[in-house]
């Protein structure tokens, strides 16, 4: 029955990560995945999401089966995060929300919906882009290319480029976009450069379809909602509201990995338009897995919800946001130092949690194995791995290889 079945090629960055595990050299440094490590190297428990846990458990409550769409508290809850409370779009029922499991989980159930409803239509993704984005898209039958993003020149945004590629891809075509703190990069689009990209989009009848997985990580919540809000509050060539569809994470900003907290949302041009498209969701979902898990959603809501909480949680996020800041500005004051000549001021201007270091493949092995410095072979770094015992050596072990 099954001696046809081809083995998995596994992930390279979790294979990456399952290698770093079984290195034994002690001063092993991580910088490979994707989480955030607290300055003892430590996945945080975050107060501000402990107490919420408490609270959820206290109460005792039977555990139904979820409304296929998610519990409405959270689905609420996320709403008002993403396009902040009372804005129009919500007010006049324009977003169709679903609680996924992770944002991966909305990014695939938002491909199957875009498969079956925009039949024909092709996606574009950043080059370069988080791997699985292609895989998923691909997984739902669509068809993915990519645009420039990313100049490995100036380790900065290739904007002309992405605008010029997108001036010429088919009406409908769908545009992922990270809406900040870009995965691999850490290259983001400034307020001004969504500002000229917006109407773009609604001129060219694009679907932008924003990823994001890092709010909170790159400027401050509202801030790196902008994009949301910005195309919420667009309009399409039609003169009415823009269209678009936005897939949101709390696995790194309430260090909630495994429980797998996340949404979708499709903002539509109207609530009748809205009404049909949650319809579809919940659809696509039950057929999938049918209605998402109950407990990591219950803990968001009550974090978001309950204003001492969500005080506690938007301080906890500031710190982490601000320890990664701090981590980017001494690994550039370390390569700074052994390499004057060389400008690594790339390190400073991008955001999140991740940044290219312009290191080539020959390079990052190297660095794994003379120095036990895992990257991404892509020459990707995580900087939210680095902490005040490991960056200086990183920085030092980086200099090396970029010199030899
Ligand atoms: N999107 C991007 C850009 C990511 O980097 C990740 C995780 O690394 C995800 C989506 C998926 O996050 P999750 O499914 O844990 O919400």
């Amino acid at each position: 029955m099954f001696e046809h079945v081809e083995p998995f090629a596994g992930d390279p960055i979790l294979s990456l990560n399952e290698d770093f595990q079984k290195d034994s050299r002690p001063h092993r440094i991580n910088l490979s995945i994707g989480i955030y490590f607290d300055d003892a190297g430590r996945i945080p428990v975050l107060d501000s999401v402990r107490r919420a846990e408490a609270k959820v458990v206290a109460r005792n409550a039977p555990k139904p089966y979820l409304p296929i769409e998610g519990a409405a508290n959270f689905r609420e809850q996320v709403q008002a995060l993403l396009f902040g409370a009372g804005h129009e779009a919500l007010a006049g029922k324009r977003v169709a929300t679903i609680q996924s499991v992770g944002s991966s989980g909305g990014l695939k159930v938002g491909a199957d919906f875009i498969a079956r409803w925009l039949p024909g239509s092709e996606v574009w993704v950043s080059d370069p882009s988080w791997e699985n984005h292609r895989s998923m898209f691909e997984g739902a039958g669509l068809a993915v290319h990519s645009y420039p993003y990313y100049d490995p020149a100036t380790g900065a945004l290739s904007f002309e480029a992405m605008c010029d590629a997108l001036r010429r891809i088919p009406a409908k075509s769908v545009v992922l976009i990270h809406a900040c703190c870009h995965n691999p990069t850490g290259v983001d689009l400034s307020t001004a450069q969504w500002d000229a990209l917006i109407p773009l989009l609604a001129e060219r009848e694009l679907l932008p379809y924003l990823d994001l997985a890092y709010q909170g990580f790159g400027t401050g919540l509202a801030e790196d909602a902008y994009a949301v809000r910005a195309l919420a509050a667009a309009r399409g060539k039609d003169g009415r509201p823009m269209s678009f569809a936005v897939a949101n994470s709390f696995s790194k900003s309430m260090s909630l990995y495994g429980e797998r907290c996340g949404a979708l949302s499709v903002v539509c041009a109207d609530a009748g338009e809205a009404v049909n498209v949650l319809g579809q969701l919940k659809f696509t979902v039950r057929r999938n897995y049918s209605s998402p898990p109950i407990h990591g959603g219950q803990i968001v809501a009550a974090v978001l919800g309950e204003p001492e909480l969500r005080t506690a949680w938007e301080a906890e996020l500031a710190a982490m946001r601000e320890r990664i800041k701090a981590m980017r500005k001494v690994l550039h004051a370390t390569l700074t130092a052994k390499m004057p000549a060389r400008d690594f001021g790339y390190f400073l201007s991008q955001q999140g949690m991740f940044s290219y270091t312009g290191l080539d493949p020959r390079q990052v092995d190297r660095l794994r194995e003379e120095f036990a410095v895992y990257l991404v072979r892509s020459g990707r770094l995580c900087v939210a791995g680095l902490n005040s015992g490991n960056v200086e050596a990183t920085g030092l072990a980086m200099a090396a290889v970029l010199d030899g």
